[in-house]
């Protein structure tokens, strides 16, 4: 027997670095119960593990640019066939591109599914960096802290299990700076795409992560049985 769907359309979080879109769509993915598929820890696992993939993505990743869009589609193809995400699935970082976007709609009419409802945050520029400069994340766990805004309780370490809070390598600040240049040329005009499709949902990202997350909760609610259909909104 299929199974049940507990989203009745992909849900995908645009945003510039610092967002808050990882924060979010962790939060988001436990509360539907689905994956959340960030293709940024995907890179970041190959480069742990030391794969062909994770050696070509490595050096792009320092330098705070795009892994090729080739690369990235491919992994994401594979990544949501698999039987976890059968029931619905987050993207959170992907598609980063118009032609990652329009490969997106291919991926998912082949599975069946119907179009991506884009969820944007949209955060002032201070914040932003604030966010990525003050950002640690647990070694074990992947629960993400930021040393002004959410501190550990125990500097340096995770509240659930206690284990290491490092700092992304591509969060110093010059690799800042082009992260958010690549924004501002190639993901940011996906805000207009989605928009044309009547796919989009804009929200104020500037609140603190816990009220936000109850926030985008409350309106994502109808996307569980076919609501928010033609969302075009700001929230
Ligand atoms: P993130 O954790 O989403 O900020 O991603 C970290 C880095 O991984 C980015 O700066 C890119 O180098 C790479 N990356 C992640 N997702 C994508 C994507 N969809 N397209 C191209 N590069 C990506």
């Amino acid at each position: 027997m299929p199974t049940a769907k507990k989203l009745s359309r992909p849900l995908l979080f645009l945003g510039p670095p610092g967002a808050g879109k990882g924060t979010q769509a962790r939060a988001i993915a436990a509360h539907f119960g689905v994956p959340q598929i960030s293709t940024g820890d995907m890179f970041r696992d190959h480069v742990a593990r030391g794969t062909e993939l994770g050696r070509q993505a490595k050096a792009v990743m320092e330098r705070g640019e795009l892994v090729s869009d080739d690369i990235v589609c491919g992994m994401v193809a594979e990544r949501i066939r698999r039987p976890d995400g059968a029931g619905g699935f987050l993207l959170d970082g992907f598609p980063r591109t118009v032609t990652q976007a329009e490969r997106l709609e291919t991926l998912l009419r082949e599975a069946g599914w119907a179009g991506p409802l884009a969820v944007n945050l949209e955060v002032s520029y201070t914040s932003l960096i604030r966010r990525l400069t003050g950002r640690r994340t647990c070694a074990v766990c992947g629960e993400i802290y930021n040393i002004h805004d959410r501190p550990p309780q125990q500097p340096g370490r995770c509240d659930r299990d206690g284990g290491e809070l490092t700092q992304r390598a591509d969060d110093r600040e010059d690799v800042v700076r082009e992260r958010l240049n690549e924004y501002d040329r190639k993901t940011k005009p996906l805000i207009e795409f989605y928009e044309h499709r009547g796919a989009l949902l804009t929200v104020n990202g500037d609140e603190a992560p816990e009220a936000l997350t109850r926030r985008l909760i409350g309106l994502l609610e109808p996307a569980r049985r076919g609501g928010l259909a033609g969302a075009e909104r700001r929230a």
